[in-house]
């Protein structure tokens, strides 16, 4: 398969090549031709999958089609992301598959000024990426409407109601023209996201590129038991190359279910000597984005995130995925594991479980069909963990330092060593004992499951 089956236009197709995309993913093959026909779209494809592209694509050849003038005020195309970091990406990516379609595209997110984002959005645009928060901000200011939107796409759906945005969704289909086209994406489909499909779309075509909630088949799942306060110490020995975990490290992302917890994690990687970046809802723009940059060039490549922060993130090159905290929303176990073994690389995602963790762990696996390898801890890890071990081993050489280097530390790669240091899966659980909604709230303490009603926060 190739893209110009998919009757793309030729401006289009010559922005693919300078990409260097020469074949389709899956839901780009699937979504393409119909969203050409004007159909509305389901998808349901986790992040990594080309969804934007899928999207993107056939939109950018409806507009140049339709070849309606840029609105005073408004945009053509409309697309909603969860995050500021989303966005950013779905406006990049806009730019180059319409770099040579003459489309204007702007983007517009939450912690900017918005007297800027008034400024930008006078003359209009083709191509508005929006998080809701802030779209609503300036249509309450009547510095932008929405009357003139031909395609809207919500991308990232069940995240966004995650993030508090119902009530903003729910104002924006009624400010959008009954005759749009919708573009509806979400890696999950829980009830109230199929409740928002039908009100947003009409006989949507329906694309889906992973079985709902089942975690990406390119990635070794491994579980370490480890008690709650010796998980800072496994994080270290990991990052430092003293537990032989499996696959080259080469870039970490690290989980944790809160903003404190991030901080906190950062912290004693610091005091241990190992660089890392947080990055959570209360970093700012530009530490977020400094973060992000250090990450992708690897001069810091240990990022601690939360879950809302880490969505939408696009990083190649993630080696490992650790869940220093499992999520309490099973389904954010899919998204996290998501940013490792993207674009047909393999990836390796590594659990902490705590025992007060169990019924979280129980609950990923029930749902995500998860298949978790057990890592036995480190031989010597008991004696590190209480001091009375070589806590402080002897001096390396600077360079290697930091485990966490591009070309690793003489870690197993090969799958057979994989392996050997996987042989017991290992299936326990007990009843569940509580849960909460994941994201950036800041509370470790488990709470019972409001997952539809958490922080109203604005993009
Ligand atoms: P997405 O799921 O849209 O975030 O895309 C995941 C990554 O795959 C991004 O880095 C894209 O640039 C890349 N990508 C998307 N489509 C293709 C393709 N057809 N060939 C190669 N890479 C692609």
């Amino acid at each position: 398969m190739t893209f110009d089956k998919l009757g793309l236009s030729q401006p289009v197709l010559q922005a693919l090549d300078l990409k260097g995309y020469n074949t389709p993913t899956p839901i780009q093959a699937q979504a393409i031709p119909p969203v050409l026909e004007g159909r509305d779209l389901l998808g349901i494809a986790q992040t990594g999958t080309g969804k934007t592209a899928a999207f993107m694509l056939p939109s950018i050849d409806r507009l140049r089609e339709a070849g309606r003038q840029t609105p005073f005020k408004s945009c053509r195309m409309l697309v909603l992301a969860p995050t500021r970091e989303l966005a950013g990406q779905i406006a990049q990516s806009a730019k180059d598959y319409g770099a040579l379609a003459g489309l204007k595209v702007q983007s517009i997110v939450g912690g900017t000024s918005v007297n800027k984002d008034r400024n930008k959005l006078h003359r209009g645009t083709d191509i508005l990426v929006a998080t809701p928060g802030r779209l609503l901000d300036l249509i309450d200011q009547k510095a932008f409407g929405l009357g003139s939107v031909e395609i809207l796409v919500l991308d990232e759906a069940d995240q966004m109601l995650d993030l508090g945005f119902i009530h903003a969704l729910r104002k924006i289909s009624q400010l959008v023209p009954d005759d749009r086209q919708t573009l509806f994406f979400s890696a999950t489909m829980p009830k109230q996201i199929k409740e928002l499909v039908g009100k947003y779309c009409r006989e949507p075509v329906h694309v889906s590129v992973t079985p709902e909630s089942t975690t990406a088949e390119r990635i070794d799942q491994y579980l370490f038991m480890v008690q709650q306060d010796e998980k800072q110490t496994l994080l270290e020995m990991i990052l430092r190359g003293r537990h032989p975990v499996p696959g080259k490290i080469e870039r970490v992302l690290v989980f944790t279910r809160t903003k404190h917890g991030a901080d906190r994690v950062v912290k004693k990687l610091a005091q241990a000597g190992v660089p890392a970046n947080a990055i959570h809802g209360n970093k700012s723009q530009p530490q977020r984005e400094r973060a992000l940059s250090e990450f992708r060039s690897a001069k810091t490549p240990v990022l601690v995130a939360t879950d809302v922060a880490a969505r939408g993130i696009d990083i190649p090159g993630v080696s490992h995925v650790v869940n220093y905290e499992l999520p309490n929303v099973p389904e954010q176990y899919v998204h996290r594991i998501g940013r490792t073994a993207r674009a047909g690389a393999d990836g390796i995602a590594i659990a902490f479980c705590a025992e007060d963790e169990r019924a979280y762990l129980k609950d990923i696996r029930k749902t995500t069909d998860a298949e978790f390898d057990r890592l036995p801890l480190p031989d010597n890890f008991r004696a590190v963990v209480e001091g009375v071990g070589p806590t402080k081993p002897a001096p390396r050489p600077p360079h290697q330092r930091v485990a966490v280097k591009p070309r690793g530390e003489g870690r197993p790669a090969s799958g057979e060593q994989r392996k050997s240091n996987a042989k017991h899966s290992h299936r326990t659980g007990r009843p569940r004992i509580g849960e909460g909604r994941g994201g950036e709230g800041d509370s470790a303490r488990p709470r019972r499951r409001r997952r539809r009603s958490g922080r109203g926060g604005r993009g």
